[in-house]
């Protein structure tokens, strides 16, 4: 059982002063209201925390991961699945929790059986994740943390959870940085993700380490959602994959692309994914010899849509 904690609401990092946690660098004075391009604030800016079976079966395994979902983003994708609670307007009407609500969620999910937890958007939250991580040793628990980024993270804070993190879990968006920012809204993303990745294999090397229950533990996993009419684009993802890190990596290519209202005129992504474009994708990570990892079934794309108006958002109803 979660001891009961005394944990002051009052969180304070410095670093959210002038903040420069992410590669955006607004330098605004986040303690005091101010907000830059994520939008977000000094709270735990979690909003969601539940058991998800659908990751890779290496982290969800039989019993789940504990995903634990923050608001805001500091991207903005068009398409963006998670619309709900990435987008700062929207995410007016979806209150964060208290880091002691937090906490008990998470123990909570701990006590179901699972091990591992997992912070999902947490490039512009790292200060709050780390505390979330420091409260959660505090009473004992030492789950495997896993860090489920956009890619879009800065390297100096990547530096400062050498250590803390056990599994890196980045996508790697785009090849092409004019693509970026049309539908993300950022510059440089292929180099600062390049530089990201580079940085997570520092820490934890190339390989993808599981237990016994073939649970991952340490290493890093790169997901690359494949997007319709865009083909090239993921070519070139899986070539700066293998050329710039290696053949080696673990990677996760996903097919789960679900169009959403705000791309219903956008050529491409108001479709689904084409088995043709699909399978195109999937022959040339076999030509690179990229064969450690996981691919998604093409008929993911409604199973994964999630819905943070439920408490289980990823739970999937049945008509
Ligand atoms: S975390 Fe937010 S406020 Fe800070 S630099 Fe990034 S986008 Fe700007």
């Amino acid at each position: 059982m979660i001891r009961s904690l005394n944990i002051s609401p009052n969180f304070s990092d410095n670093h959210l002063d002038a903040c420069g946690i992410c590669p955006h660098v607004c330098k605004v004075h986040r303690s005091i209201g101010q907000t830059g391009f994520c939008g977000a604030g000094a709270g735990s800016g979690v909003v969601s925390i539940c058991v998800h079976h659908g990751e890779e079966p290496c982290l969800s395994g039989e019993s789940g991961i504990c995903n634990v979902f923050f608001g805001n983003c500091n991207l903005r994708c068009t398409y963006c699945q998670n619309i709900q609670i990435s987008a700062p307007p929207l995410n007016g009407g979806m209150p964060e929790l208290s880091f002691e609500e937090v906490v008990k969620r998470i123990g909570a999910c701990l006590d179901q059986g699972c091990t591992a937890v997992g912070f999902v958007s947490p490039s512009h939250q790292v200060p709050q994740m780390k505390h979330i991580i420091s409260l959660l040793n505090d009473c004992g628990r030492f789950p495997v943390i896993v860090y489920n980024s956009n890619g879009y993270d800065k390297l100096e804070t990547l530096q400062s959870l050498e250590g803390l993190v056990d599994v890196y879990l980045p996508d790697f968006k785009y090849a092409d940085d004019a693509l970026a920012k049309t539908f993300s809204g950022v510059t440089h993303y292929v180099q600062t993700a390049t530089a990201a990745i580079k940085e997570m294999i520092r820490q934890k090397g190339r390989k993808l380490i599981t237990n016994d229950m073939e649970l991952a533990v340490s290493g890093i996993l790169i997901r690359h959602l494949v997007l319709p009419g865009y083909i090239e684009n993921s070519i070139g993802v899986l070539n700066i994959i293998a050329e710039a890190f290696s053949p080696g990596m673990w990677v996760s290519l996903m097919a789960q692309y679900h169009p959403m209202p705000a791309v219903e005129t956008v050529p491409g992504l108001n479709r689904s994914l084409s088995s043709a474009e699909y399978n195109r994708v999937l022959r040339h990570m076999e030509d690179l010899g990229i064969s450690n990892g996981y691919i998604q079934e093409l008929e993911s794309n409604d199973c994964y849509l999630p819905d943070f108006n439920e408490f289980h958002p990823f739970e999937i109803k049945l008509t």
